[in-house]
């Protein structure tokens, strides 16, 4: 993946600019920073609720990942010692343990799809 100039980002092909001189080895977001081209011009330049609908299936796809552990350190620290409802409670865990990276997979192309939803059409032009 290319290196971009001026923010020494690294992104796929599609979010650079194209161009010689001054537009060679520029992305997307720096090329409409610098004035270098129009947002129009930039068609994967993500706009503000592009971004934010991208960034909320990315925390729904992974906010799993993140209760998980402290559902764990909830049980550990507070409900293991109850009785009958710590064993209910660490069986419903284990459980959801198990079934979290089935649900993980099961999801991903429900997620890719999303995702290419919200990913704008991009020709590559000719010669890149
Ligand atoms: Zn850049």
């Amino acid at each position: 993946m290319p290196t971009c100039r001026h923010c020494f980002s690294t992104y796929p092909r599609n979010y650079f600019i194209h161009g010689v001189g001054p537009r060679a080895q520029v992305c997307v977001r720096c090329g409409v920073e610098k004035g270098l081209v129009t947002e129009e011009e930039a068609p994967t330049l993500f706009n503000n609720s592009q971004k934010n609908a991208r960034f909320g299936i990315v925390a729904r796809r992974y906010s799993f990942f993140l209760y998980l552990p402290i559902l764990w350190i909830f049980w550990s620290v507070s409900l293991s010692e109850v009785n009958p409802w710590g064993m209910y409670f660490l069986i419903a865990l284990i459980l959801l343990t198990l079934l979290t990276p089935l649900w993980f997979i099961y999801r991903a192309s429900q997620f890719s799809g999303d995702m290419a939803r919200l990913t704008p059409a991009y020709d590559r032009p000719e010669g890149h």
